[in-house]
């Protein structure tokens, strides 16, 4: 993918994020593909790529979300925005119950449906770093 994203900022986007995706929280150091800056608000939106608009993202949360913004809330059916990691805070939103990741509000159930972080492969995935103690 072609990037305008210098080395450095890719290098302050990973360590302002401690190393962790800013959507599912997985570390860096256990997934298998390094984790990749995010435009939270997409290029084809007007986002640029700048430290305001970057997440650290896992490789399965930034491809789900690709071009996405948002969607209609399963709940109330309201279009609703994608959690902003540099606008809101992720235990506001989210909260663990074991190795699933429960939503708090509609920007919470939007995110989790389009990304889906839920999927099951993906709270499997979880559960196994947790017992290994590389996810806490
Ligand atoms: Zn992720």
């Amino acid at each position: 993918m072609p990037t305008d994203i210098s080395a450095e900022l890719r290098k302050l986007v990973t360590e302002r994020a401690n190393h962790r995706c800013e959507y599912c929280l997985l570390p860096e150091k256990a997934s298998l593909h390094k984790h990749e800056p995010d435009h939270i608000v997409p290029r084809q939106h007007g986002g640029e790529s700048a430290e305001a608009n970057l997440a650290l993202s896992c490789l399965r949360c930034n491809r789900y979300k690709g071009p996405n913004i948002g969607s209609y809330d399963p709940e109330t059916g309201e279009l609703t925005p994608f959690f902003n990691p540099r606008q809101q805070s992720w235990s506001e939103h989210f909260k663990f119950d074991g190795a699933e990741i429960l939503a708090l509000t509609a920007v919470a159930r939007v995110t989790l449906k389009i990304l889906r972080i839920n999927d099951d492969s993906r709270i499997r995935e979880r559960e196994q770093l947790q017992k290994a103690g590389l996810f806490d």
